[in-house]
């Protein structure tokens, strides 16, 4: 999955998200990224959040609109992204260990964070002060 967030000049955000699914999905499965609140979520007065990973389980938590209610009690973005993953885990800690789920977010500052189950989930930041740096998100694993 590529998940894309934005922040125009004028403060609104935005946010889209692609993928070609799971390698030997069922015929007819829908994953997480045609879901609103699963695979990609905005609230343009708090932030926005999309996952990446298997999508059941990003499903299953409603993740990225959880991502974006947690910055709106109050989290950064790495904080929720990783809250999110964490509930993952603790429902499912033996599937968690060997499957990746990532999210990404940006809130309404323009303040990002990301947190992943496993290592290599990386993303791109392009702003004033960033062109294009590719940064490794932080992971359980
Ligand atoms: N999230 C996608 C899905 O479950 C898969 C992916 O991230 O590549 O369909």
């Amino acid at each position: 999955t590529i998940g894309m967030l934005a922040l125009d000049a004028s403060g609104n955000l935005s946010g889209a998200c692609t993928t070609s699914g799971m390698a030997y999905k069922l015929h007819g499965r829908i994953g997480d990224s045609p879901i609103i609140g699963a695979g990609l979520y905005i609230d343009n007065e708090i932030g926005g959040a999309t996952s990446t990973g298997v999508g059941e389980e990003v499903i299953r938590n409603v993740g990225s609109f959880l991502v974006v209610e947690l910055m709106r009690q109050g989290l950064s973005p790495e904080d929720a992204c990783k809250e999110a993953v964490m509930r993952i885990i603790r429902k499912k800690p033996n599937i968690a260990k060997n499957i990746q789920v990532g999210f990404l977010a940006l809130d309404k500052n323009g303040n990002y964070g990301a947190y992943a189950i496993q290592q290599g989930f990386t993303f791109a930041v392009c702003n004033q002060q960033k062109n294009d740096l590719t940064i490794k998100g932080k992971s359980y694993y």
